[in-house]
C-alpha cells in the first residue's frame, strides 16, 4: 500500500524534524505532517525570532553608548521596527527553505495539513487515512494566557503577536518573569521602550541560581525596567489610550501601565484536533498530566506503538530537548539505544549578560542536602568582558568535595550560552576542577574565565 508507513510524526517543530532526520536514517519509511509553517515554533515564534530581535537590541544598545568607544552620531539612531521585520521574516524563510531542503534530502515525505490520530496505526490528514506502524506526537505547544478579566482585551498579547510588532509601544507591562518575558523586557529596555515586568513568584527566573535572578533584577533594574516580584495581577482594563494592569503586592492594590500587556505565562500543551470523535478510545485514554502526555524513557505513550516528544509531554520545554527526545524517540522506534544523554540538560537565557545553567546548582545541592564546594570567578577581571563594556557577571562551578569532580556550573556573563556546553561535557565524562584548570585558554576571550573559576 502506498500510504503505509514505518513512522509517521505529528509536528515539523525542533523535536519532530530531528525525529524524522534520525528515523529516515535508520531506514524508515518517515511522513511528518505539518498544519503550518516548517519548523514550529522554535523557528517561526520561539527562538529564532526572538535571537533575531535580540541580536538588533544588542547591537543597538551598544551603538547607543558607543561614544565613549569613539562611535558618534547616536542622536540619529532608531530602530526601524518595520525593518527589523523585514530581517527577522527573510531569516525566517532562509531556515524553513534549509530544514526543507534538509528533510527532503534525508528521504522524509513533508505532508501539509492537520492531522488526526485515528487508532495505533491511522492518521488522517483533510479526507485522506495514512496507514503506519508507529506514530510520534510533536505537536508541541501555545501560549496559554491567565484567566482574568480583561485578557481578552485589545492589546493584551502574547508572544506570538509580540514577534510580529511593526512599531516599538512606548510602554509595555510583561505579566510573568520566566525566561520568555525577561527576554521580551531586555528587548523592550533596549529599544527605548517603558518596560515593568510583573512577576508572582519570589524572584524572576525563579528556576534559576538565587544569585542570577538577582543579578538580573539588579541590572535590568538599573537600565530602567521596573520589576515587582510576589505580585499578583488580579485583572486588566481600558484607561484611555493604554492598558491599565492591576496586581497586589504585598498586600497593596497597586496598577501599572502600558501600551501592550504581554501574557509571558507560561505555555500549555498543544493537542487540539489531534483527538477527536473519529478517535480511538484507546488512544483518546493515552495517559496525562494536566493536559500534558506522559511518556516512559523510550519516549513511547501508555498506548503501545505511539511515542511523544518536546513541549506536547510533561518533560522539559525547550528546543534542543524536544531535538534530543525525537532523535531518542527515532532510536527506540528502530529498535536502537538511545543516541542522546538526557542527564545534563542545558538552560540559557538570552539576556544582556547572556545566562547558562547546567547540571547542579548551589540551591539545589542544599535541597538535595548534599555537600559541595563552588568555584566562582567575577568577570570584572576578565580582559575581554571589561573591554567589550560588560555589566557584571560571573562563572560558577559546583563540584564534589572529595573528587572535586564537577557536577554543575551557572554562567552570567557574555558568551554564556555557548561556553556553557564545555560544563555539559566536562559533567558528562566525569571531570574535575583540575582537568579543566590545566588546559590552555586563549587570550585574550571570555573563556579564559573558565579556567580561572576553575583554578582558583
Ligand atoms: C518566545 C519563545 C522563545 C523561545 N526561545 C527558546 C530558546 O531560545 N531556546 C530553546 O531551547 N527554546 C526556546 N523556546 C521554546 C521552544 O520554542 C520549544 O521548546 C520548542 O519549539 C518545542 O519544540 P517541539 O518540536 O516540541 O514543538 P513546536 O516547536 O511547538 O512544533 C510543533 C509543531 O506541530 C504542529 N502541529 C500541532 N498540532 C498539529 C496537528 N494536529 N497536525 C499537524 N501539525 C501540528 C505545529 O503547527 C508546530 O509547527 C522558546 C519559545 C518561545 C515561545
Amino acid at each position: 500500500m502506498e500510504n503505509k508507513y514505518d513512522l509517521i510524526i505529528i509536528g515539523a517543530g525542533p523535536g519532530g524534524a530531528d525525529a524524522a532526520e534520525e528515523a529516515a536514517k535508520y531506514g524508515l519509511k518517515t511522513a511528518i505532517i505539518e498544519k503550518s509553517h516548517i519548523g514550529g515554533t522554535c523557528l517561526n515564534r520561539g527562538c529564532i525570532p526572538t535571537k533575531t530581535i535580540l541580536h538588533t537590541a544588542g547591537i543597538y544598545r551598544e551603538a547607543k553608548a558607543g561614544k565613549e568607544l569613539g562611535i558618534s552620531g547616536q542622536s540619529q539612531l532608531c530602530i526601524d521596527a518595520a525593518a527589523l521585520q523585514d530581517h527577522k521574516n527573510q531569516i525566517l524563510e532562509n531556515l524553513q527553505a534549509g530544514l526543507t531542503f534538509t528533510l527532503e534530502r534525508a528521504g522524509v515525505e513533508i505532508i501539509k495539513g492537520a492531522a488526526v490520530i485515528i487508532d495505533r496505526h491511522h492518521v488522517k490528514v483533510d479526507s485522506a487515512v495514512l496507514e503506519t506502524e508507529n506514530i510520534l506526537i510533536a505537536s508541541g505547544s501555545v501560549p496559554s494566557v491567565l484567566p482574568i478579566e480583561g485578557s481578552q482585551l485589545p492589546g493584551v498579547v502574547t508572544s506570538d503577536e509580540m514577534l510580529s510588532l511593526t512599531h516599538v509601544p512606548e510602554s509595555l507591562v510583561i505579566i510573568g518573569g520566566g525566561v520568555i518575558g525577561m527576554e521580551f523586557a531586555a528587548i523592550y529596555e533596549s529599544f527605548g521602550c517603558h518596560v515593568t515586568v510583573i512577576e508572582s513568584l519570589k524572584r524572576v527566573l525563579c528556576n534559576f541560581d538565587k544569585e542570577i535572578s538577582r543579578n538580573l533584577s539588579m541590572i535590568l533594574g538599573k537600565r530602567g525596567v521596573d520589576i515587582h516580584t510576589n505580585a499578583k495581577v488580579t485583572g486588566i482594563s481600558q484607561a484611555g489610550n493604554v492598558l491599565r494592569c492591576a496586581y497586589e503586592e504585598e498586600g497593596q492594590s497597586c496598577q501599572a501601565e502600558g501600551e501592550l500587556i504581554l501574557m509571558a505565562t507560561g505555555r500549555r500543551p498543544c493537542t487540539e484536533g489531534l483527538f477527536t470523535d473519529e478517535t480511538d478510545p484507546e488512544v483518546r485514554a493515552m495517559n496525562l498530566a494536566k493536559g500534558r502526555i506522559i511518556t516512559d524513557s523510550r519516549q513511547e505513550t501508555s498506548v503501545p506503538g505511539i511515542y511523544a516528544i518536546g513541549d506536547v509531554t510533561d518533560g522539559i520545554q525547550l528546543a534542543h530537548a524536544a531535538s534530543a527526545e525525537g532523535k531518542n524517540a527515532a532510536a527506540a522506534i528502530a529498535g536502537k539505544k538511545p543516541v542522546i544523554s538526557m542527564d545534563y540538560v542545558p538552560f540559557c537565557v538570552y539576556t544582556d549578560p547572556e545566562i547558562a545553567s547546567v547540571g547542579m546548582t548551589s540551591d539545589s545541592a542544599k535541597e538535595a542536602g548534599k555537600k559541595v564546594i563552588t568555584r566562582k570567578y567575577p568577570m570584572s577581571g576578565n580582559g575581554k568582558s571589561v573591554l567589550t563594556m560588560q555589566d557584571r557577571g560571573f562563572i560558577k562551578i559546583i563540584a564534589d568535595p572529595q573528587t572535586e569532580k564537577i557536577l554543575g556550573a551557572q554562567l552570567m556573563c557574555a558568551r554564556a550560552t555557548d561556553m556553557i556546553t564545555q560544563f555539559s561535557q566536562a559533567i558528562e565524562a566525569g571531570l574535575c576542577l583540575c582537568d579543566i584548570a590545566k588546559i590552555i585558554y586563549p587570550h585574550p576571550t571570555f573563556c579564559e574565565g573558565i579556567g580561572k573559576a576553575a583554578g582558583k
